[in-house]
């Protein structure tokens, strides 16, 4: 039972850093997001967001498509990258970048000590859990930190979003406008008067 564990974490004392107390303080500076972001939905952007609520900045780093076939990406890195720096245009503390190869010699390579990710389901969890563990063992200097989804993005991926969009069902609300047009350029399907929700673009 939940509340069983509350006097555990109740008996743990914070310190207070006593300059900074009151203040907004972030407790590392720099974190690295990796993903395939094939393409970005706003359950990746919802976890950028609030990450920059804890982090100074935040690069969110596009992997390049694997030598596997079954992985293939459906937008180039370079499109990816050119919608994520638009996307993020408005956010400076955002650096959109791309990387080939493992994932902690680019990590080490930026100074970052905090590798991002998100956590949906239970389901998530498991590769993710694998996956730090990995990368750990690779690293000892590098933690994984998980942001859990937003309610409202649970059910969001970028799979499903692609096989969605690739039907001509409407993702609107779930990418940013920008995104939405182009899976339908990109199945070919008829770009239409797009309903204004969430981000303009
Ligand atoms: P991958 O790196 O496995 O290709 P993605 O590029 O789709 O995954 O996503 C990058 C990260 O964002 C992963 O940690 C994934 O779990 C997380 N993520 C994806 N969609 C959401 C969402 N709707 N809410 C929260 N986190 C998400």
């Amino acid at each position: 039972m939940l509340a069983g564990h509350l006097p555990v974490i109740r008996a743990r004392r914070w310190p207070v850093n006593q300059k900074t107390k009151g203040e907004k303080e972030s407790i590392g500076k720099l974190a690295v997001y990796p993903g395939s972001f094939d393409p970005l939905t706003y359950g990746h952007i919802d976890i950028v967001e609030r990450a920059l609520e804890i982090f100074d900045k935040v690069i969110l780093a596009i992997a390049h498509e694997t030598s596997d076939a079954s992985k293939r990406s459906l937008f180039t890195v370079e499109e990816r990258i050119e919608m994520a720096k638009e996307l993020f245009e408005h956010l400076p503390n955002v650096i959109v970048d791309s990387f080939k190869g493992l994932l902690v010699d680019y990590v080490g390579n930026t100074n970052a000590k905090v590798i991002l990710r998100g956590l949906r389901a239970t389901s998530d969890f498991e590769y993710e859990f694998h996956m730090a563990s990995m990368n750990r063992s690779l690293n000892i200097h590098l933690d994984t930190m998980f942001m859990m989804t937003s309610k409202d993005y649970f059910f969001v991926s970028s799979r499903s979003i692609k096989e969605v969009a690739a039907l001509g069902g409407a993702v609107e609300g779930l990418v940013p406008n920008l995104i939405a047009r182009r899976l339908k350029e990109k199945f070919k399907l008829p770009v239409t008067q797009e309903k204004q929700i969430g981000w303009e673009y």
